[in-house]
């Protein structure tokens, strides 16, 4: 598929996604497109809770899958918990729902990290969420770290003349399969490129926003002054553009020029000045 078809069905998938699963996904109920219901948050708690909170997470996923590796699964948790890319690996286990996790697949270990990679081939554990959501403003919420790092980025770029909106944070499971269903509906060869499957988007992690200087996406984003300011500055309080434009055979997405990633300040500055993206980073070292 060329890309600009591409970007047509992405055009049309969205405003199709808009309007079917707009309740849901893409909440107009509150904010002035400024300052939007932004609230002080308490900083620093979730880094530290993250190391419990991983073990308990190991075991859970241990138990999903508890015959692919019995034994090998706490030293390669351990080992690779920094990166942020562990996983157990393993084929895919119906769950008995609508969306199990595809086979070849694997499931991540550590959820709780805000650096952990999650994506098409990397699925958040069966039942997980996060546990330290905060309102963001507009009907949305993201996890208290990442909260906290929008409100500085928020602050810092209305400084600079330029507000933008969450239109879309943390989503539920089934917000996701809504979504999903939506886009498959309307295109299955291409829904893929442009909605993550259930369980392995970002948006469930509470780390990930979609914005947009109104309520709606924009293509050309990173064209505008608020785009621009957005890729000079993001990294510094620690968002990445995570499915940038090119990457596509990569990250599996379409160019998104709204969706970015928390991932914090000393891995955004990497990103950035690698000029790669989250799959190649971790592939790189
Ligand atoms: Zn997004």
């Amino acid at each position: 598929m060329d890309k600009k078809r591409k970007i047509g069905i992405g055009i049309a998938a969205v405003l199709l996604a808009l309007a079917l699963g707009g309740a849901a996904w893409y909440c107009s109920s509150s904010g002035d497109g400024k300052t939007g219901g932004e609230k002080p948050l308490a900083e620093g708690t979730a880094t530290e809770e993250k190391d419990d909170e991983e073990e308990k997470q190991d075991e859970e996923t241990e138990e999903e899958a508890p015959d692919e590796e019995p034994s090998e699964g706490e030293e390669e948790i351990s080992s690779e918990e920094e990166n942020g890319g562990s996983t157990n690996s393993g084929s895919s286990q119906n769950t008995g729902d609508s969306y199990p996790r595809p086979a070849g697949t694997s499931v991540v270990s550590n959820p709780e990290s805000i650096t952990v990679l999650v994506n098409k081939a990397n699925f958040l554990p069966e039942g997980w969420a996060p546990s330290d959501l905060v309102s963001v403003g507009g009907g949305q919420q993201l996890r208290a770290e990442a909260a906290t790092a929008l409100n500085s980025l928020k602050a810092a770029a209305k400084a600079d003349g330029y507000t933008f909106n969450v239109i879309s944070g943390y989503r539920t499971k089934e917000t996701q399969i809504s979504l999903y269903s939506n886009y498959m509906a309307q295109d299955p060869e291409g829904a893929p490129y442009l909605s993550a499957y259930p369980r392995s988007s970002e948006h469930e992690l509470g780390l990930a926003m979609d914005i947009s200087p109104d309520w709606s996406l924009h293509y050309d984003l990173l064209e505008t002054g608020l785009g621009k300011w957005m890729t000079a500055h993001a990294h510094e309080y620690g968002w990445i553009l995570r499915y940038p434009e090119g990457k596509t055979g990569v990250t599996g997405y379409v160019f998104e020029a709204w969706h970015y990633r928390y991932v914090g300040k000393s891995l955004a500055a990497e990103i950035k000045s690698s000029g790669l993206t989250l799959e190649e980073y971790y592939g790189s070292i």
